[in-house]
């Protein structure tokens, strides 16, 4: 009983909602919010305390701390779901960490078009209706080398209208070997279906002969698909039927010969001393007729699914309704556009475009850049982990190349709490997740690296080290 009283009487020194809205600070919240939100937020905060009081050990806060606790609340729940981290993995094109970093001309592009009215789908030469897609399948068709050229929401979405636009309600011819799946549950054997088509499956896991190719051929088949073997690699003893061939085997018949080139590269990439990696145009050259690929993997753009191919099966593909379903926004428009300017210009490429910067980069940039940051890096880290310098291999990422890496450098973050070794580097890890950027790096025994190829901004990296102390309460 005893008890009771006293918490009913810390509870009788709690302000009233009224009263706290009429403060001066109360005024200058409903001023800065709206009236809904800072009464909620305030009702949010005297219930708060009043469960604290009640609970015991506590004694009513006053206005001033009730305010205090309001605009946390406020600014707590505006925070960004979806911010910026700085990737750190050594994977440059990192699906889960949003794959391409755009160059500045195609930012300042989206946020003209964002801010207002644009010619969007007007005609400004005729003066009426125009047709979105004009903005970029000419130039695309003429980057890529095609005769005609789309874009759709993303690649995912380009494989599935292609099947469906040229395909539907019969046979596709696909190899065994590339059944692929790609994270987030894109599988080629799904997407068929949806498509409407039905999925022929030819040769073994490890080898697909011409032979296996000709003798599905039906009167219902309607395509013959290759998909490229993005994420991984079959390695040992294997065959697979080239490109030429196919489209061969496929024009012979009378059927378009489609590749789902996932990565796409529009310039061949070994001119800037990385692995070759087909491009659209050597796919075009090799008798493909339709091609689909990615705007944010090798091409370094927004997220898209562009199309390249012949002008009647292109022509087909933009008639098919699910196009319009699959269509992009403006602002992806405006980011492709700008993008592919670039590529006008191949040899300034590398300057330019920043996912091809990042994967040109030269270990002895990273190195030199590694061995600037390591005595800030050490410096913080005292106390619970060794910090030095080492060469390490970057990705490339987003299922290019998988087998190819590039020459890095990275700080290797080892834990110095000997007896705690086991979860040491994974409390690292979340130290550095929990800056107000976030650090995403990799955990290789028990050590955590942090791969410099991708770290651009630096002196924002380093400025916000002396939060690792305070992160640490946030860990344990
Ligand atoms: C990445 C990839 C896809 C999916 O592309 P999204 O743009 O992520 O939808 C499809 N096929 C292949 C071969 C890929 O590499």
């Amino acid at each position: 009983m005893a008890q009771n009283n006293v918490q009913e009487t810390g509870l009788r020194g709690l302000p009233a909602l009224d009263a706290l809205a009429r403060t001066p600070d109360g005024i200058a919240l409903v001023a800065g919010h709206g009236r809904s939100r800072a009464l909620k937020t305030l009702r949010a905060a005297i219930d708060e305390a009043r469960d604290q009081v009640l609970a015991g050990g506590k004694s009513a806060p006053d206005a001033a701390q009730l305010l205090a606790r309001a605009h946390e609340m406020i600014a707590k729940a505006n925070a960004p779901s979806l911010r910026p981290v700085f990737n750190l993995t050594g994977t440059v094109l990192h699906t889960n960490l949003g794959r391409a970093p755009l160059p500045e001309e195609a930012i300042e592009a989206m946020a003209r078009v964002a801010r207002g009215a644009s010619n969007l789908e007007y005609d400004l030469t005729h003066g009426k209706r125009g047709d979105r897609d004009d903005h970029l399948d000419h130039l695309l068709a003429e980057i890529a080398g095609a005769e005609a050229a789309t874009v759709v929401n993303n690649n995912a979405a380009a494989v599935l209208l292609v099947l469906n636009a040229l395909c539907a309600r019969g046979e596709v011819i696909v190899s065994r070997g590339e059944l692929i799946e790609i994270g987030g549950a894109f599988r080629i054997p799904d997407i068929m279906k949806r498509a409407g088509c039905k999925l022929v499956e030819v040769g073994t896991t490890n080898r697909t002969h011409a032979r296996d190719f000709r003798e599905a051929i039906t009167p219902r088949t309607a395509a013959i698909m290759k998909v490229h073997a993005s994420n991984y690699a079959i390695s040992g003893f294997t065959a697979a039927v080239k490109e030429e061939e196919l489209a061969a085997i496929a024009h012979a018949a009378g059927l378009p010969f489609i590749v789902d080139l996932g990565a796409g590269a529009l310039v061949d990439l070994r001119q800037y001393g990385l692995p070759y990696e087909p491009t659209i145009g050597d796919t075009l050259g090799q008798g493909a007729d339709v091609i689909t690929f990615s705007g944010d993997k090798l091409l370094g753009g927004p997220q898209a699914g562009l199309i390249a191919g012949k002008r009647e099966l292109i022509a087909k593909i933009k008639r098919n309704p699910m196009k319009r379903a699959l269509r992009v926004d403006k602002m992806t428009i405006a980011a492709i556009e700008a993008v592919l300017w670039l590529y006008r210009e191949p040899e300034k490429l590398a300057d330019r475009l920043p996912s091809i910067g990042l994967l040109t980069r030269k270990q002895q940039d990273i190195r030199t850049q590694a061995l600037a940051i390591c005595p800030a890096v050490a410096a913080y880290c005292a106390g619970f982990a060794s910090v030095s310098v080492r060469d390490c291999s970057s990705q490339i990422g987003s299922g290019s190349l998988p087998v190819e890496s590039l020459p890095s450098a990275a700080l290797a973050i080892e834990p110095s709490d000997r007896k705690r070794k086991g979860n040491g580097a994974q409390t690292i890890a979340k130290r550095f997740r929990n800056l107000p950027v976030p650090v995403i790096g990799r955990i290789e025994d028990n050590v955590f690296m942090l791969d410099l190829r991708c770290l651009r901004d630096q002196e924002a990296f380093v400025a916000q080290l002396p939060l690792l102390k305070t992160s640490a309460e946030t860990v344990a």
